[in-house]
């Protein structure tokens, strides 16, 4: 049953959190193999008829408007492996009630696609970049695609999907000696680049605590290298990312705290796998199965409802490096980050 909150519709779980964003997986697929993230080899792929369809996707996504969501990012495994995605954007751009819809990338197919998903309503994009240096970059993805990312970057520059956020994992020992060339690019080019913080949520990705380099370091890290404060304009907002600007407004720099200081209490998102399980947590040990309604003769009123029911249930939050925590059984790739 969908409620009201001054004539605006809501959803809303237990804990009073209002749910306003979607997180899409169109696919567990991907053409890297992040070694935060996947193996090289060994990770089983869904079979094609397993994921739902676009127009599955676009009536999910319709159901969740009238329920009060606003915002929708396409993510996966690699989104832009659907290779007609901008068709799936054309969908979503056109339902009532969304008003922001952005995508996470690789970036490796954004050359060739940037273009047809800024024509079908696409507004901005995330692109994952762990490193500045191709050695480095092939060292985290274990491909070689480096330069191929960056014509990627600069092709949605060009078509306006702006403004565009890098992100980058920083694995301690690995990449972490990059963080002053990440904070001099924010400073010289327009782009946002976000850290987050390593979470065990890989397979085979070697998490422990040790490799997580926290936010606080990394500030202080950054500060140390440029010899600037950083500035926080927007801590536990609307999006999972604290925001900071340099002291002198020049270069904004995000930080996604997922183990040191999570946001768990500010959390207004939702998932649904690319096989249409609704996750109300990244780390749900339980989920709802929408493709059998989906599939069944189920009317959207009945969707609504699971809907509905399942978001009452969204945990209070996440216990990563605590006791009792337990990893969910898909990994960030087969959920959709
Ligand atoms: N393939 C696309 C990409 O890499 O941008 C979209 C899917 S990927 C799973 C979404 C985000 O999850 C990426 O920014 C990636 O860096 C992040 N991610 C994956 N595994 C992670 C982990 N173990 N800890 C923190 N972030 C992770
Ligand atoms: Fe692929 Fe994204 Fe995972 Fe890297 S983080 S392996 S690009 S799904």
């Amino acid at each position: 049953m969908n409620s009201y909150l001054q004539g605006v519709p809501i959803l809303q779980d237990s804990f009073g959190r209002v749910i306003n964003n979607l997180r899409i997986s169109v696919t567990d697929r991907c053409n890297f193999r992040c070694r935060y993230c996947m193996p090289e080899e060994g990770m089983n792929w869904l079979d094609k008829n397993e994921l739902l369809t676009y127009e599955e996707m676009a009536r999910v996504t319709r159901i969740f408007a009238r329920l009060g969501v606003t915002k929708v990012r396409l993510t996966g495994g690699e989104p832009l492996m659907r290779r007609d995605l901008h068709v799936l954007v054309g969908f979503i751009s056109r339902i009532e009630g969304i008003r922001d819809l952005s995508l996470t990338t690789n970036g490796f197919f954004l050359s060739e696609q940037a273009e047809l998903l800024s024509q079908a309503g696409l507004r901005r994009i995330n692109v994952s970049l762990d490193s500045l240096d191709p050695v480095k970059f092939n060292l985290m993805t274990r491909r070689n695609y480096y330069h191929r990312v960056w014509e990627g970057i600069e092709t949605a520059e060009k078509v306006g999907l702006t403004p565009i956020k890098l992100n980058a994992v920083l694995m301690r020992g690995i990449n972490d000696n990059e963080i002053p060339k990440f904070a001099s690019l924010v400073r010289e080019k327009e782009y946002i680049v976000r850290f987050i913080e390593f979470m065990p949520i890989g397979q085979d990705d070697g998490w422990t605590i040790d490799r997580v380099v926290p936010t606080g370091e990394v500030i202080e890290r950054i500060e140390a290298s440029m010899g600037k404060k950083l500035v926080a304009v927007e801590y536990h907002g609307v999006q999972p990312a604290d925001r900071y600007r340099f002291e002198d407004g020049r270069g904004e720099i995000g930080f996604i705290s997922s183990v040191s200081d999570p946001f768990c209490n500010h959390c207004n998102r939702v998932r649904v796998t690319s096989d249409g399980k609704l996750r109300t947590c990244l780390f749900s040990l339980e989920e709802t199965d929408l493709r059998t309604f989906l599939r069944g003769e189920a009317s959207n009123r009945e969707i609504e409802d699971a809907i509905v029911k399942a978001v009452l249930k969204k945990e209070k939050g996440h216990l990563i490096n605590q006791p009792g925590f337990v990893r969910p059984n898909r990994t960030m790739s087969q959920i959709g980050g």
